[in-house]
């Protein structure tokens, strides 16, 4: 016999956790709505794992660790409430929408899609049985563990430069593999970097190898315009080759890209009345901090017109 789900009423469920998400919450409970947030993992999304954050405004530095619980005690302390739950989907009834988890039902007038990205993966062997034995997709979280050892980071964006910045500190030697000699992140942090006399750009290079026997040891990169490979001997190798989002469950409410992301435009507005999205789950062209917060009060501010006093 399957189990009945638990029915739980509210004005506005939002699905995702992070930056946008939480943001959102601020904004609708502010607003006078009642709020959940469903989340599948942990609270803050990506930004928990940026070691330092130098570009929010009013904030010089700030560790993404600390950013993140700021905005969910913020959130939390207002009034939102908060559930580790995964949205499998969304439907409607003449009431309104009715957002799905394992357990329970939520029934509610508006909802927000928060639901960020994921680590895109290098999709390379081994390297699942190599992750968490070498193979990371946090600085900020596996990072110490690398002390004063040799690691490798591979990407051209923030995350990727903002982690070499933060491992040449603790670590003895940093590799910095991009498959470009451009780098997608800002300047400012590039610079940085050059000035680090334990930093070794390996540039128009892609990671084609993982080595080691039961915890990696070195990594492969082969030159793409040489063709020439390499071995670069670390014990550590932080991917942060960017994100891709997982917006399966709501593609009979919202018109997806093909990439993945949530179609929308900055009036955070999908093809669904009522269905909203922010952040770095919709399409955009600035994945930023700011622009995830900016989407949150934009997509809340929309939500509580279209639900109504
Ligand atoms: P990103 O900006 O998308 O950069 C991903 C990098 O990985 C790019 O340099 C890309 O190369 C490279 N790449 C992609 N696929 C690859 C593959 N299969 N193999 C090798 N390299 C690959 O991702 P991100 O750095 O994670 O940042 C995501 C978003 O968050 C960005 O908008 C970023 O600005 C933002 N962010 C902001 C902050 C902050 O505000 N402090 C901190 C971190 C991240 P190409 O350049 O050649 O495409």
């Amino acid at each position: 016999m399957t189990e009945e789900k638990k029915q739980v009423t509210t004005d506005i469920v939002i699905i995702g956790g992070g930056t946008a998400g939480l943001t959102a919450a601020i904004y609708a409970v502010r607003a006078g709505k009642q709020v959940i947030v469903l989340e599948a993992k942990a609270y803050g999304g990506q930004i928990v794992n940026t070691p330092d954050i130098e570009n929010y405004p009013g904030l010089a530095h700030v560790s993404g660790y600390d950013f993140a619980t700021g905005l969910y005690q913020q959130a939390i302390d207002l009034g939102a409430r908060f559930r580790y739950e995964r949205a499998l989907g969304i439907r409607e009834d003449d009431e309104g929408k009715i957002v799905e988890t394992r357990k329970r039902e939520y029934h509610c007038k508006a909802v927000i899609l928060a639901t960020g990205a994921k680590n895109r993966t290098l999709g390379i062997e081994r390297e699942e049985e190599l992750t968490g034995k070498g193979v990371s997709y946090c600085a900020t979280c596996d990072g110490s563990f690398f002390k004063g050892q040799d690691v490798a980071v591979n990407g051209g964006g923030n995350t990727a430069l903002e982690d070499a910045l933060y491992l040449a500190d603790i670590c003895n030697r940093v590799y910095l593999i991009h498959r470009r000699d451009q780098f997608r992140g800002d300047a400012a942090d590039v610079e940085k970097l050059k000035q680090k006399n334990n930093v070794e750009f390996v540039l128009n290079s892609n990671v084609t190898g993982l080595i080691g026997s039961d915890k990696l040891t070195a990594v492969e990169v082969t030159d793409k315009i040489s063709g020439e490979k390499r071995e670069l001997p670390v014990s550590g190798l932080f991917v942060a080759i960017g994100q891709v989002p997982d917006n399966k469950a709501f593609a009979d409410e919202v018109d997806l890209a093909p990439a993945g992301y949530i179609e929308a435009g900055e009036d955070c507005a999908t093809r669904t009345p009522g269905i909203f999205t922010a952040g770095d789950c919709r399409t955009k062209t600035v994945r930023q901090l700011t622009t995830a917060a900016a989407d949150g009060a934009v997509a809340a501010l929309a939500a509580c017109r279209y639900i109504g006093a």
